[in-house]
């Protein structure tokens, strides 16, 4: 049975007795301090506190950690949870921990002695929550430990990594059906934010799951805003947006690990705080620019694809990309990465077509003909995503075959600033008859290029050489620029009436549709080449479920934060997230009735942390006694 995004199915609902309802909303409040869940996490948790085996399908940010953490904290014995990323377990564990939850990890980073402690509390039961990876359950008498400590329920977290489909196959993923086999009355959860219609049924498949329901949510994230630009002087681009917000934490994900240096080395020159990150680098130097950017030291990173499985850090605010990806899927989970917290967050496409061309001839390099298919067909999606004119979270979304089911998200950039338009018969029928008529002299196909040059009456070499010059399309499109032409015609590709061979040197040749266009003089409505505005200000205003708040206090909450999580060594956004801080800021609570309101404020961090803040937020009154009446 598939559940879909809302409403939550009944059977699910009926499952749930007030009772267990209420226990689950009352521990959300009191150990994570949120009011209400997100969409499937009630349902997936009531199935899970049903003893039911779960799969469960959440984009990143869905809160996929929840869906095991509040089952364990309401369960008697131990939650085990196997994931692949042991860099985040520590995270998560410290998260747990100032959440007043009692957790723990064992992996092999762990002194022996530190270990052997470990696994004295587990034997005393005194955790709820175990972190595994997945080598450590074939260790000799691990399984034996495992029933010895009470465990009640396991996690499967990363479920794709079991799958040979899938993009990230992990053989030691495997021994999970082992595990299953070992423990067939113990409830299973399996959650992964990617997988296909294939990887689902193997992960249901390999670990043997028991009658799941399939938890799948939308891939929509409402809260990242999208926007495509022109990219011209790519460099004073990124820093004009970086310096428009200096306060925030972004990644721009760079094509190469050159440029992925040189961006950072620029930024630091003029004065911005930023880091490389690339599968050059020695993995110290890596996680220690990682982790510099987990802290808050630094904001900006620039990457290659190889950053952000490891990280969870939720207040990741924008994600620039410097060049066009390879496909729609890692852009989606590369901009994925942003806006975990669910605060608005945007993702930029610094976009330009020679940017696809030299990605066409790495492509044309490759020798395996399918392998160059595969690749010509995602990049000529990616392009199509870039330079469409249509909503662009539609575009994402339909890659995912899920049907968007608005005309206008609201926050992307052709949703809120609609491209504009003009009647392009004239344009389209020169374009095309100039094809046709290269194609009718010379016998052959040439690319778009060349099409353009014919029209703007060039002397070119290969023009005059081919007598392209007596064409009587030639000289004919002098009323638009170059880089309108080569607009045109990727428009006029891109809906299918020219088609481009990208097996042939892209050599353009008309489609039937383009030959009857031409020939009925089809009206054709053709889309103006958009200028670069920087726009984004206007957008962010308007894009959805943002906290206002006073900026001045946010920003005096998030040092105040900043020094208590290096008191203790850990990331900032373990001990307050940015909703909890803006909402701080927003509602000034100055006693601990009021603090415990606030939205991330469970019984532990009021006790840890509430005198701090309540402190801050009181003497910022006294300092600016009017400050409070704005947001009453
Ligand atoms: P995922 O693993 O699915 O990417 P996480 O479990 O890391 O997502 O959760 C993402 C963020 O959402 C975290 O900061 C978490 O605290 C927050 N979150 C999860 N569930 C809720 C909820 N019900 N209400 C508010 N915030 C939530
Ligand atoms: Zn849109």
């Amino acid at each position: 049975m598939v559940a879909s995004l809302s409403p939550i199915p009944s059977s699910a609902i009926d499952r749930v007795t007030t009772d267990t309802r209420n226990a689950a909303l009352d521990a959300l409040k009191r150990y994570f301090g949120h009011d209400s869940f997100r969409p499937l996490q009630e349902a997936i948790i009531s199935d899970a506190l049903a003893g039911r085996d779960v799969f469960a399908l959440l984009p990143t940010g869905g809160g996929k950690s929840l869906c095991y953490q509040l089952p364990a904290v309401l369960s008697d014995g131990l939650t085990v949870v196997i994931s692949p990323l042991i860099a985040l377990m520590k995270d998560q564990v410290d998260g747990l921990t100032e959440n007043g939850v009692a957790a723990t990890f064992l992996n092999s980073s762990l002194a022996r002695d530190e270990a052997r402690k470990r696994y004295a509390k587990l034997f005393a039961g005194d955790y709820k929550v175990l972190y595994v990876a997945p080598e450590r359950l074939m260790l000799s008498g691990f399984l034996d430990d495992l029933r010895q400590w009470n465990t009640c329920r396991f996690a499967v977290d990363e479920a794709h990594c079991i799958s040979e489909w899938g993009h990230d196959f992990r053989p030691e993923y495997r021994q999970l059906a082992e595990l299953r086999r070992r423990f067939p009355d113990t409830p299973f959860m399996a959650l992964t934010a990617t997988a296909t219609e294939r990887v689902r049924s193997d992960i249901v498949k390999q670990l043997n799951l028991r009658d799941p329901t399939d938890y799948v949510a939308s891939f929509n994230r409402p809260n990242l805003a999208y926007r495509v630009e022109p990219k011209q002087a790519v460099f004073r681009q990124i820093q004009k947006f970086v310096n428009a917000r200096p306060y925030e934490s972004g990644i721009i994900y760079c094509y190469s690990r050159k440029s992925a240096e040189q961006t950072a080395d620029r930024l630091r020159q003029e004065g911005v705080e930023a880091l490389p990150y690339h599968a050059g680098m020695t993995p110290l130097q890596r996680s220690k620019n990682q982790e510099a950017f987990i802290r808050d030291e630094v904001k900006v990173i620039c990457a290659t694809i190889a950053f952000g499985m490891g990280i969870d850090k939720p207040n990741v605010r924008y994600v620039i990309h410097q060049d066009i990806p390879k496909n729609i899927e890692g852009y989606y989970q590369e901009t994925g990465r942003a806006g975990r917290d669910g605060l608005p967050s945007e993702c930029v496409l610094y976009f330009s077509p020679g940017d696809v061309a030299k990605q066409l001839q790495f492509i044309a390099d490759k020798s395996d003909p399918q392998e160059r298919e595969v690749a010509n067909d995602q990049l000529r999606k990616m392009v199509h995503y870039a330079e469409s004119s249509h909503c662009r979270r539609e575009v994402l979304l339909d890659y995912f075959s899920e049907k968007w089911p608005e005309d206008n998200c609201g926050n992307c950039d052709n949703c809120n600033q609609p491209k504009e338009t003009f009647d392009g018969t004239v344009a389209a029928q020169k374009f095309m008859s100039c094809i046709f008529r290269v194609q009718k002299a010379s016998g052959f196909g040439v690319g778009i290029n060349h099409i353009v040059d014919v029209l703007l009456g060039s002397r070119n070499e290969k023009v005059l050489k081919w007598g392209h010059d007596r064409l009587s399309t030639y000289d004919i499109g002098g009323e638009h620029k170059r880089a309108e032409w080569q607009y045109f015609g990727r428009e006029l590709i891109r809906r299918d009436f020219v088609f481009q061979d990208s097996e042939a040197y892209g050599a353009l040749s008309l489609t039937a549709k383009g030959v009857a266009a031409l020939r009925d003089r089809t009206p054709i409505t053709l889309t103006k080449l958009p200028v670069s505005d920087n726009a984004l200000q206007r957008d962010r205003q308007r894009s959805s479920g943002g906290i206002e708040c006073d900026e001045d206090l946010f920003a005096i909450l998030r040092s105040l934060r900043k020094e208590l999580a290096d008191e203790q060594g850990v990331p900032p956004y373990i001990v307050f997230s940015d909703v909890s801080l803006r909402e701080m800021a927003r509602y000034f609570p100055t006693n601990e009735e009021k603090f415990s309101e606030i939205s991330g404020v469970g019984y532990k961090k009021l006790e840890a942390y509430g005198d701090a803040f309540i402190e801050a937020i009181t003497e910022y009154i006294i300092a600016n006694p009017d400050a409070r009446d704005e947001w009453s």
